[in-house]
């Protein structure tokens, strides 16, 4: 058989100014590490067996239907504009219509270079590829809004980082890519005709019930409120929030020096270029907040009056900080096994935070062990964890099937970022086999499996993870 994406492309018939007609650059020896064939055929793909999928999915090969371009978009880089970035190493092939009826992007990332490319190599090495496959389809057995990872293969070719490294490609699937730096591009280039013709495009796309620039807003600060909020009730740290890596769809995008932190601290960074926390796992809640104020600056150029515009989407921003605190005192109070939190289970919840914070203790196990019992165990001196769970305890005796609802909530299993590192490190060595497994082990994260308890475990003193980079 020969592979067949039912291609159904929009966006290569945007106009010119949105892209960049561009082939992804053919690889020395491409060999496939892995294909998400239940993904492929929700996609309405078919001809998985060809032997010529590693070709495919390398770019050596350009699948029927397919209209290759590099997408442009700008960005605050860590608060600072950057009036054009776009896809340097990535290519949209084109858009399917899955079996759920929504339009997906199918796009190579590492593909090599495009005018977008600046000083880039246009490629990527193998470990950010696997890391983004393993953790984005982890996030989605995790139910958070996510790009999918269709594909990955080696290139047989070396990237030059800090050291010579295999390079691979990472075929990725997202509702769209269009980013709050989509919008930024154009309002900031003053090409308001560009920016309606991408405004109707976006609203036809995501968001055909919000039709005004006020509506739209809101909708997307929605989604994004709910996401971040969902993110931070598993411990995920994206690590790299400028306003390109931030989706107009509401799905989590860019997985770069992203990671799950093991011991609770609000402050926790990871990424190696996030030198002053401005992207730390509490800082999330504010940033995002500080995204949507760049996508409404941008929006206020479709306003008739844009002057007049600004104190009504100013007003409307400063409701996005309640809007997230209400998706967290919902995601928090699930995980305590509560369906209708009260403003007083904030207090409740955060209490908890505290000593869990006080006592360094394991983000994941610690809520996971309120199910089974253990949580208590993640405490030296479980005084104050004792105090409060009586509390608990006589808040929750009101609720129905408590247990269950904290079992949906508090996955045994995260994606670590020891475990991403040795699987790395494997497969660097040429063994897929731990990638294998831990793909296996996330698709199911809430499910109790003995066979990878091992996984469970915080890492120990020498395999903590200090520092995520961008590769
Ligand atoms: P990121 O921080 O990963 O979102 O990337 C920011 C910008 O840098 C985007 O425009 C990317 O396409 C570009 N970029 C990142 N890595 C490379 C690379 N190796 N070659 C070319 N462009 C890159
Ligand atoms: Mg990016
Ligand atoms: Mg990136």
């Amino acid at each position: 058989m020969t592979l067949h994406i039912p291609f159904d492309n929009s966006y290569a018939a945007l106009p010119d100014s949105f892209y960049a007609r561009v082939k992804p650059e053919p690889v020395k020896a491409p060999t496939l590490i892995a294909i998400n064939e239940t993904l492929a055929r929700d996609l309405g793909i078919d001809g998985l067996d060809d032997p010529n999928l590693a070709a495919l999915f390398a770019g050596n090969a350009i699948p029927d239907g397919a209209s290759p371009l590099a997408q442009l978009y700008a960005g605050h880089q860590f608060g600072q504009y950057n009036p054009q970035l776009g896809d340097g190493r990535a290519v949209l092939l084109g858009e399917t219509i899955g079996t759920d009826g929504i339009r997906r992007d199918i796009q190579l990332k590492g593909s090599g270079r495009t005018p977008f490319s600046r000083m880039g190599d246009g490629r990527a090495w193998l470990g950010p590829v696997l890391r983004e496959y393993v953790v984005s389809e982890a996030m989605h057995a995790l139910g958070v809004p996510t790009t999918r990872a269709l594909a990955a293969v080696r290139t047989g070719e070396v990237v030059v980082r800090e050291r010579p490294l295999p390079g691979a490609v990472l075929t990725r699937v997202a509702q769209s890519h269009l980013r709050v730096g989509t919008f930024q591009v154009f309002a900031a280039r003053g090409d308001t005709k560009a920016l309606q013709t991408l405004f109707d495009y976006a609203v036809a796309r995501h968001y055909p019930d919000a039709p005004d620039p006020v509506s739209f807003l809101n909708a997307v600060m929605r989604r994004q409120a709910a996401l971040v909020a969902h993110w931070l009730s598993l411990g995920f740290i994206h690590g790299v929030m400028n306003t390109d890596n931030c989706s107009i769809s509401g799905e989590t995008i860019d997985y770069g020096p992203c990671a799950f932190m093991d011991s609770y601290h609000p402050e926790t960074v990871y990424s190696s270029i996030d030198r002053y926390g401005r992207y730390s796992y509490a800082a999330q809640a504010d940033i995002i907040v500080w995204n949507m104020a760049q996508l409404a600056t941008a929006l206020l150029h479709l306003m008739p009056d844009p002057e007049a515009s600004v104190e009504p989407f100013t007003a409307q921003i400063h409701t996005m900080p309640d809007m997230i605190r209400a998706e967290w005192l919902r995601k928090f109070s699930a995980k305590i096994g509560i369906a209708e939190p009260t403003p007083e289970d904030a207090a409740l919840i955060g209490d908890l935070l505290t000593l869990m914070q006080n006592a360094e203790t394991d983000f994941t196990n610690t809520f996971r062990g309120l199910v089974d019992g253990t949580a208590r165990d993640q405490f030296t001196d479980p005084t104050g964890f004792d105090a409060w769970a009586a509390r608990w305890q006589a808040r929750i005796v009101s609720e129905e099937d408590p247990l269950g609802r904290m079992s949906a909530a508090n996955p045994l299993l995260i994606p670590r970022n020891h475990q991403i590192e040795a699987m790395i490190t494997a497969a660097v060595n040429g063994d897929d086999a731990p990638f294998a497994r831990l793909m296996t082990a996330y698709a199911t994260p809430f499910a109790a499996n003995s066979n990878v308890d091992d996984l469970r475990s915080p890492p120990a003193p020498e395999e903590v993870v200090q520092a995520t980079f961008c590769g």
